[in-house]
């Protein structure tokens, strides 16, 4: 229990002083280990983040703090811990000045972007989508918690589920591209009980062994790759009709879902090597990015024929 300790006691972000007179007055309290850390100016975040930490801290300041005096010395103290994070004197100024803007009409917008923040990108992106009435929002995708914490052991490429995955075939450059949202193993082992499969009364269930029956051409099981994972069936398809329209040599009896035409040249131009792409990584780069691609080494294994 807290007990008060030179005629002040704090109570959570407050500090209540008892002064002589008995009138008491609150500040701001801050914890003994509390080290004046805030989101350091050069962080790779959206301005208006960095603008609300400052904004945060004097209206706290504002709110809080009733001693005499008292103000002026939590917003020197604001202000300094603000300048050692990084934060420019001119920019703390220009926050401060800015007046509240009048509360904005939300529900004006039509719909609601949730994009990745990229600095010079997205806030041009920002400005587009508000002439269509479109709200952004932006997050953060690369977090620290999202880099360190592995609560669970990984799970094998095979055992994986909800992905897009390409079968490449045997003895000539075709592919087949398909999604599951099963097992990748389970969907592998339906397409090679297809591939075997020799019943010629039976309708050929799968495209993949429609090749093979017709070319006595055998799927390469060793190199299938899991190109994308998602959860969300309908993403997945999107992304199952983006790979189709990136492997032109595929055998796939369609396109997949029909993807928006002012999407195609966007894909086209990545399939061309995104020479003008300037988020694809350079040529140097060895390293290949392991959850983009996984290969599969288990042997395939038996399929449901509403999937690819
Ligand atoms: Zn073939």
């Amino acid at each position: 229990m807290e007990t008060e300790e030179n005629s002040t006691i704090p109570f959570l972000d407050t500090l209540v002083h008892r002064e002589p007179n008995g009138q008491l007055t609150t500040t701001v309290y801050r914890k003994p280990t509390h080290t004046d850390q805030y989101l350091a100016y050069d962080s790779h975040h959206p301005q208006s983040v960095k603008r609300g930490v400052v904004k945060c801290l004097n209206d706290r300041a504002t709110r809080v703090v009733t001693k005499q005096g008292g103000k002026r010395s939590e917003k020197h103290h604001i202000s300094s811990a603000l300048v050692s994070n990084g934060y420019p004197v001119s920019f703390l100024q220009r926050v401060n000045k800015t007046r509240p803007r009048e509360e904005r009409q939300e529900q004006g917008y039509c719909a609601t972007a949730i994009l990745p923040f990229v600095d010079g990108l997205s806030q041009t992106l920002r400005r587009c989508l508000r002439d269509h009435n479109i709200r952004t929002v932006f997050k953060s995708d690369t977090t620290l918690r999202k880099q360190l914490v592995r609560p669970k052991d990984p799970i094998p490429p095979g055992r994986q589920d909800g992905v897009v995955y390409k079968i490449p075939c045997g003895e000539c450059d075709k592919v087949y591209i398909g999604e599951t949202g099963r097992a990748l193993d389970t969907r592998m082992k339906e397409h090679d009980a297809d591939v075997k499969s020799k019943n010629p009364d039976k309708k050929v269930k799968s495209a993949v062994a429609e090749h093979a029956h017709k070319t006595g051409h055998y799927p390469n099981w060793k190199n299938v790759e899991c190109m994308e994972k998602d959860q969300h069936w309908y993403t997945r398809k999107v992304k199952e009709a983006i790979q189709i329209q990136l492997h032109p040599n595929n055998i796939n009896r369609d396109s997949g879902v029909e993807l928006p035409k002012a999407w195609l040249p966007i894909v086209r131009k990545h399939q061309s090597g995104g020479k003008n792409n300037r988020s694809a990584p350079p040529p140097t780069s060895k390293r290949p990015d392991p959850t983009r691609t996984i290969r599969v080494t288990q042997d395939p294994v038996y399929t449901s024929p509403d999937e690819g």
